[in-house]
């Protein structure tokens, strides 16, 4: 068992701290902040180190500017919230591969605090340079991390940074070690042990079903993803989304699922369309087999009753992607209905990944879960027992 160190561990007064935290919120065209969760999310440890000390250096990105400045992706809009929820004056850093940050540090007055500009404006960021990190490192006493969902990227703040100090003087911040906390419970689920998965691709998933055959006791699989298994056993998917160069893949998953008594679920009926567009006709095609001139878009409504029941009966439940193609209103019924139905349990629930985390908010049941994961990929990761090499570089 890995062991990292927690800010409560460091005594930080009068230190300078650098906190990696995930500020990338969604803005709309006009540059306003859609929803603040993230920032709101990272105030209980923003706040635990400006009790000790002001000489604090936030930093993220924001989207993918590709290295590039782009205004459209600066985090002005998120120092202008912070400052709201801090009372405090939140000075953006531009030009962060040059400032010396050192000496901006040691002017930081009282009621003031740093924000480096989006670190993804610097290419040294996304191929975690070494000038570039030496450069964010000036000055600083202790690294903590607190951005989950960039944890499995091999960047220069996730990284390059905490590499370079001694390792008492790096660790995890309280959203990262709630999350590490949480998905180590889930791998010791109460059975039943239900895992929903969906979305597009059964390739970006393999590692986690793998893995979580070890744990679980029944896999349900919905989105794109079921239509390669579907076409595995057999069952006619028309021109569904169907990863044919996978198919070894579905059958190694399809035998440890057989070796370790756990069973696979899969859409007995579909919503379809006839073309990949969203004001085309949804039609509920009430068996199996998908009509050669259809694409399934969303489970129907049997399969939502099937994968209910199932729900209800479980203790654990660890759900990662949509049912469909959420994105468009008449495919989000089996989404929003896998939403409500783990919402309405009293089962330890995980949900992961932006879609499914879109659903239960869009319900507004975010509390009925146990955990909704900040990082959907870096929980994937972490489930299929990768290395994440943010935690790496953590370990003590
Ligand atoms: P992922 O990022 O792998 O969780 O995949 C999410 C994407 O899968 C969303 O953009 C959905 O629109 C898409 N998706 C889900 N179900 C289907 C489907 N039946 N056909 C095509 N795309 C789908």
């Amino acid at each position: 068992m890995q062991k990292y160190q927690n800010l409560k561990d460091f005594d930080l007064k009068g230190r300078s701290v650098f906190l990696r935290l995930d500020f990338n919120v969604p803005l709309n065209t006009s540059g306003k902040i859609t929803d603040d969760t993230r920032i709101l999310a990272a105030l209980p440890t923003i706040e635990h180190v400006l009790e000790q000390t002001n000489r604090v250096c936030l930093a993220s990105h924001l989207g993918r500017p590709k290295g590039r400045r782009k205004e459209e992706f600066s985090l002005k809009p998120v120092a202008i919230r912070l400052a709201e929820l801090l009372g405090r004056e939140v000075l953006l850093v531009d030009d962060v591969d040059k400032e010396p940050i050192d000496q901006v540090l040691k002017q930081v007055g009282h009621n003031q605090i740093l924000l480096l500009e989006n670190l993804r404006f610097y290419e040294g960021e996304s191929s975690n340079d070494a000038f570039f990190s030496e450069n964010l490192l000036k000055g600083i006493d202790f690294y903590i991390n607190d951005a989950f969902g960039t944890i499995h990227r091999e960047h220069a703040s996730i990284v390059g940074v905490p590499k370079r100090l001694p390792s008492d003087r790096r660790g995890l911040g309280f959203l990262v070690e709630k999350e590490l906390k949480v998905l180590s419970e889930l791998q010791r689920g109460e059975a039943p042990f239900t895992v929903i998965l969906g979305g597009a691709k059964v390739s970006d998933k393999v590692g986690v079903v793998l893995n979580l055959l070890n744990y679980c006791n029944h896999l349900i699989i919905g989105g794109a993803m079921a239509y390669s298994f579907l076409k595995y056993k057999g069952v006619s998917v028309g021109h569904s989304f169907v990863e044919d160069d996978k198919m070894d893949l579905v059958k190694f998953i399809f035998k440890n699922a057989e070796k370790r008594n756990v069973t696979i679920t899969l859409p007995v009926d579909h919503v379809c369309s006839e073309s990949f567009t969203e004001d085309s006709d949804a039609k509920v095609v009430n068996i199996e087999n998908i009509p050669d001139s259809y694409q399934g878009m969303d489970i129907g409504p049997k399969t939502i009753k099937l994968f209910s029941n199932m729900i209800e009966k479980s203790k654990t439940i660890f759900w990662n992607g949509p049912m469909g193609v959420f994105e468009w209103q008449a495919y989000s019924k089996g989404t929003m209905a896998i939403a409500e139905k783990v919402a309405a349990g009293d089962s330890f629930s995980v949900v992961g990944g932006g879609d499914s985390v879109a659903a239960v908010k869009k319900l507004g049941v975010e509390k009925e879960f146990s955990h909704i994961s900040t990082g959907g990929g870096a929980s994937l990761k972490y489930l299929e027992g990768s290395i994440l090499p943010g935690l790496k570089v953590l370990e003590v």
